[in-house]
């Protein structure tokens, strides 16, 4: 190492990571436009979009928030957030896929520093672009993540354990895991413990398939998930706080960003379908012209949403009381039933702004793919389950007394 390597600041390192190739956003850019070109026949076929993950590691965006002593660019809440934004408008499932593998990297990332398994796991991330999956739903359960039916099961230093995985997007393609489990067969079902497991560390045997209306690309099948691995997979944290601090977080943002893309590019479609209307017309406006209007004024509301939830959430990223006190959490729970709802609102403005062109699933102005996709948004963890756990909370929580508050 030189002097000048050696007096580098941790951001100055990352800038010089990024000063060597191109920025966040060109890299983005890039793995958008794979992601776009093949989007339409990654939702007819229902199959991964390999062509957009083959770009985005060639651009390194998968491990983008790996810090930059383990090989990645240090990214930040900011930065990745406005990935899944610029895939979302490309290709809904590159962007949930993308959205799902960074929560899960951020569980290793916050809360694996100093174990040496976690370690590894993010330098694999980092240098091998590996792509993690995630394991939460189980058998019947639903959307109920804060409680698991599969126990783990101790033996020495090596752990076991079978979950009827009933949706593990990607699985089939993902490198590594990160699921949840009860900490052992005699603790009770909301006693969580998470685990980061390599793909030798487990193997999946299909269930279910994904025929579905939307999401397609993102291959949700069903698996039997069986791990047999050495103990230190499991996070030394428990889940409950792993769930709050960051498991919660990350994947509401990213997931709202993924949302506010499409909803993105339904407007875009909107507009260009307007714009040709009123010049056919002699600058006349089309009478839907009001829902355009509509569908900009949500996502301009979605927007100042997330992006509110993503400053907040930056400003007490490391501080465990801020993320844990209720006003934090509620607003972040809420975030996820709020995009979702607004999302869905502004394809649906856009897609009214173009009637039967935008209804149709050919030609240029059609948005039934952006519809079917953003459709998944109040279903993925039910809002309906949401609200019913968020009332007690949502209760006790103060009203403002000043909008500085
Ligand atoms: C695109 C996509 C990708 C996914 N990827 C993954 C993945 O990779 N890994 C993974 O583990 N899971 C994944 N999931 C599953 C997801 O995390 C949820 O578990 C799932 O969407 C919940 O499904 P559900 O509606 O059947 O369950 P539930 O949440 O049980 O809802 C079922 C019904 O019951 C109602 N309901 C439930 N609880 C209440 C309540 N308290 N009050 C009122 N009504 C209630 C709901 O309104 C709904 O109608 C994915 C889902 C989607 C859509």
């Amino acid at each position: 190492m030189n002097v000048r390597e050696a007096v580098l600041t941790v951001d100055e390192m990352q800038t010089s990571f990024l000063e060597q190739g191109p920025s966040l956003i060109e890299r983005a850019a890039r793995t958008a436009a794979a992601a776009a070109a093949d989007a339409d026949e990654v939702d007819r076929d229902a199959r991964f979009p390999h062509r957009a993950f083959d770009v985005a590691r060639e651009q390194k965006l998968l491990g983008v928030m790996i810090p930059v002593e383990f090989g990645g660019f240090g990214a930040s809440i900011h930065d990745v957030t406005d990935i899944c934004y610029t895939l979302g408008r490309a290709c809904a499932s590159t962007a949930m896929i993308y959205a799902m593998h960074q929560t899960k990297v951020a569980c290793v990332i916050r809360h694996g520093h100093g174990i040496p398994w976690m370690e590894t796991m993010m330098r694999r991330v980092a240098r091998d672009q590996w792509l993690l999956a995630s394991s939460t739903t189980e058998g019947q359960n639903g959307g109920n993540i804060r409680a698991s039916a599969a126990a783990v099961d101790h033996a020495g230093d090596t752990v076991s354990l079978v979950r009827d995985a009933t949706v593990i997007s990607y699985g089939a393609e993902a490198d590594g895991l990160v699921t949840i489990a009860r900490r052992a067969t005699e603790a009770a079902a909301s006693d969580q413990v998470l685990l980061a497991l390599a793909k030798d560390d487990y193997s999946l045997k299909r269930t279910l398939g994904w025929e579905t209306l939307g999401m397609r690309g993102t291959c949700s099948t069903g698996f039997e998930l069986k791990v047999d691995c050495p103990a230190d997979r499991i996070f030394p944290e428990s889940y409950d706080k792993i769930h709050a601090q960051t498991m919660t977080p990350f994947a509401h943002l990213c997931w709202s960003s993924a949302w506010a893309g499409i909803a993105a590019a339904a407007v875009t479609r909107a507009q260009a379908f307007i714009r040709k209307a009123a010049r056919s017309s002699g600058g006349q406006m089309p009478p839907a012209a009001a829902h355009f209007t509509a569908a900009k004024m949500s996502l301009a509301k979605l927007r100042a949403l997330i992006s509110a939830n993503i400053d907040a959430f930056a400003r007490v990223e490391h501080d465990e009381r801020a993320l844990s006190s209720l006003y934090f959490q509620s607003s972040i729970t809420l975030l996820k039933v709020q995009a979702s709802e607004l999302a869905v609102e502004t394809v649906m403005h856009a897609m009214r702004t173009a009637g039967l062109a935008g209804y149709r699933n050919d030609g240029e102005f059609t948005m039934g793919r952006h519809l079917r996709d953003v459709l998944s948004s109040p279903i993925m963890i039910n809002n309906d389950r949401i609200l019913a756990n968020a009332a007690t909370s949502t209760l006790m929580s103060g009203v403002p007394a000043s909008l500085r508050d």
